[in-house]
């Protein structure tokens, strides 16, 4: 295994962005959740979140909370559906699922009966965003009736949304009353008061930062927000200068520096994935190749370059091109260049095998 490509984590930074995420959120009385999916889980950074003392730590991926079975004080929350083949998984490593079908509900129950256990869920209403939830008022009304009064190994801890996934609905101050509502209904008919409204995600914290969220929304189920909270200041506004945004960064090495020209020489078809791109002649340049590609990032141009005066050219598989014709250094083979990572290549390389992971704290 080779020293490049790096990542480095730094989780000292890590920790700074739990920490004041969860004072915001602690003020407004909104417990955080720590979503660890959006760097594969790494059990090194997902402790940080522990050690801080988050209530929750989730994951859409079982295999990412298992390592964490008997090490957290936190919670454990899938939040993905599960699926019926992995119930008994789900009663065994998690305290805590997110629901939307009665038939997983009833193989929940009955599983957690047999393991002698009582599974906590909180259950999805789809207000419009289109992926995960119940979507009529009386569906999610009968499914709490069932697990309040029926399933005795389950307990209703909470109703939950999700926003801005697939349909990319704005988690608005009246959205979010929509599910405050709704809860007030099912509270009305179980008759009793319902410990969590979970009102979504990274895309909700911009009422926290506003200062706008219904009152009785008590959890947020964050991961873009506390690893990457550049995103949340880009895409919503929200100022996050107390935040770090240099949690992650990737360090490629240099394997070819040449002078080449900008347009492809020959007659021109397709590249290494059946696209067929154009390209711009800009005369002869000096380009820099690293070690690493699409297969690790998949998203080129959600791969941030951190090197003064030069551009990405494009990739293939294995490699990366980067203009380096004005470059503010001189820049050989051996060298190291350094790239800042999005959420979309963040996901890709802390799964990519080829990557050297490197905790710094
Ligand atoms: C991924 C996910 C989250 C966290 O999303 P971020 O945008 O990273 O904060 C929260 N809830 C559910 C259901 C998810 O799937």
């Amino acid at each position: 295994m080779s020293e490049y490509p790096k990542l480095i984590i730094d989780l000292n930074k890590l920790r700074h962005n739990i920490k004041s995420l969860k004072e915001l959120c602690d003020k407004q009385n909104i417990a955080l959740a720590g979503v660890i999916k959006g760097f594969t889980g790494y059990k090194e950074a997902a402790l940080i979140y522990d050690e801080v003392g988050v209530p929750i730590i989730a994951s859409a991926r079982l295999e990412q909370l298992k390592p964490l079975v008997g090490l957290v004080k936190a919670k454990l929350m899938t939040i993905r559906i599960p699926m019926l083949s992995e119930v008994s998984d789900v009663i065994n490593i998690t305290d805590i699922s997110l629901n939307s079908e009665i038939e997983v509900l009833k193989a929940l129950d009955k599983e957690a009966k047999k393991q002698n256990k009582i599974h906590d869920v909180i259950l999805m209403k789809d207000l419009g965003d289109l992926r995960e939830g119940f979507w009529s008022d009386d569906e999610i009304i009968e499914a709490s009736l069932l697990v309040e009064n029926k399933l005795s190994n389950l307990h209703l801890l909470g109703i939950g949304t999700n926003l801005g996934c697939y349909g990319s609905v704005v988690a608005t101050k009246e959205k979010l009353e929509e599910l405050v509502t709704i809860t007030e209904k099912i509270e009305q008919k179980i008759g009793r008061k319902i410990e969590y409204i979970s009102g979504g995600a990274t895309s909700s914290l911009p009422r926290v930062f506003n200062g706008d969220m219904p009152p009785r929304i008590n959890m947020l189920r964050v991961g873009e927000g506390i690893i990457l909270p550049k995103s949340l200041h880009d895409t919503w506004e929200c100022d996050t200068s107390f935040m770090k945004d240099d949690v992650f960064t990737l360090k490629t090495e240099v394997i070819e520096v040449k002078t080449k020209p900008s347009h492809p020489v020959g007659e021109i078809y397709v590249d290494a994935f059946g696209n067929k791109p154009t390209y711009k002649d800009i005369g002869n340049r000096k380009r820099a190749l690293v070690a690493l590609g699409k297969v690790d990032y998949a998203f080129i141009d959600s791969l941030i370059l951190k090197e003064e005066g030069s551009f990405i050219v494009g990739a293939s598989s294995d490699h990366t091109i980067i203009d380096i014709t004005d470059a503010k250094r001189d820049i050989e083979v051996g060298d190291i260049i350094e790239f800042e990572l999005s959420y979309a290549t963040l996901v890709y390389i802390t799964n990519s095998n080829n990557i050297n992971k490197v905790f710094i704290d």
